[in-house]
């Protein structure tokens, strides 16, 4: 058995990358190629609408002109493939059926209206907790309604509490049941959900290392539980600072200035905007330009801060 660090990057190709995957793709680079390991690089397009073709391409182009080369997966192809989600359906049958032969699973026939109700319980990372409506259907209801619309398929998760030590967040705990809730595993509309691709792929690839934003810790415990449901090994964690406007709001495509597109047009190598969001995290002490590779040496986890990174970048990078 191979005994190395295997990281991947993850990106859903529905655009062009963002400073924020940028930090996201150089962290996980960084911790992967600084113990030695390797880099695997999947692309998530589940929901194929909301990917255009030819962005997967763009994407990779990106990549390269980063200075991230990964090793396997995307265009490259390898021996874990697919590596394009929206391939990888039978894998995921697969589990589906693992679960539900243990019980596991339920049709849900609510609509959105329901899962939005005005009393429905918010969580902190704005999604609601499922009321639990649809756990208890008989025989004859689900078949009733199943006549009348397809169901979504969701997970019933258990009491008690999932622990893990992340390894920018420190040690993390959820009540799985109070704080996340029976969870999709398969949309109404047949896509599976992202839930359970990523547990089933990070583990088929070999992954054992994930680096992804803080955004997504909150969802940790729920894939640790189906890795346990379906045998498969959980990798390390590490969730890292969201980049935030000066307001506190996400950066995203829409802030088109922070685009590769645009920071390409402007900048004639990498170096200015590696440098400067490896000193935002706490990389380096001054936003000095640097390429991936010389961020190699230096590189450990103790030094990435854990807090979200607030300011204004289009001001920042007008001053590289
Ligand atoms: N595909 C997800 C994204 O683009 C990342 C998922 C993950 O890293 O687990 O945000």
């Amino acid at each position: 058995m191979e005994n190395r660090v295997i990281g991947r990057f993850a990106p859903t190709p529905s655009g062009r990358m963002h400073l924020g995957n940028v930090l996201c793709a150089l962290l996980a680079w960084l911790s992967a190629r600084s113990s030695g390991g390797k880099i695997v690089l999947r692309l998530e397009d589940l929901d194929t609408h909301r990917c255009p073709p030819g962005a997967a391409g763009q994407l990779e182009d990106d990549l390269l002109w980063l200075g991230l080369p990964w090793d396997e997966g995307g265009s490259l192809g390898g021996p874990h493939g697919p590596y394009f989600q929206s391939q990888c359906t039978s894998y995921y049958e697969e589990a589906l059926h693992t679960l539900q032969r243990q019980g596991l699973l339920y049709p849900c026939f609510c609509t959105r209206a329901e899962l939005h109700a005005a009393d429905a319980p918010h969580l902190s990372d704005g999604r609601v907790l499922y009321s639990g409506k649809c756990r208890h259907l008989s025989a004859e209801e689900i078949a009733e309604k199943a006549n009348v619309h397809p169901p979504a398929i969701r997970l019933r998760v258990p009491d008690g509490r999932i622990a893990f030590l992340d390894r920018c967040q420190g040690l993390y705990t959820q009540d799985l049941a109070r704080e996340f809730g029976d969870f999709l595993v398969r949309r109404s509309d047949g896509v599976f959900a992202y839930q359970l691709a990523v547990v089933v792929d990070d583990a088929r690839m070999g992954v054992t290392e994930v680096v992804r934003g803080r955004d997504l810790l909150s969802s940790t415990p729920a894939q640790l539980y189906l890795m346990r449901m379906l045998h498969l090994p959980a990798p390390r964690y590490a969730h890292i600072p969201l980049l935030l406007a000066p307001d506190g709001r996400r950066l995203s495509k829409r802030d088109g200035d922070l685009s590769l597109e645009a920071l390409r047009a402007r900048f004639r190598s990498p170096e200015p905007i590696l440098g400067l969001l490896a000193y935002l995290c706490g990389l380096q002490e001054k936003p000095k330009p640097k390429s991936a590779q010389a961020l190699l040496e230096g590189f450990s986890w103790e030094k990435v801060r854990r807090e979200d990174i607030r300011a204004d970048f289009p001001r920042l990078l007008k001053k590289l």
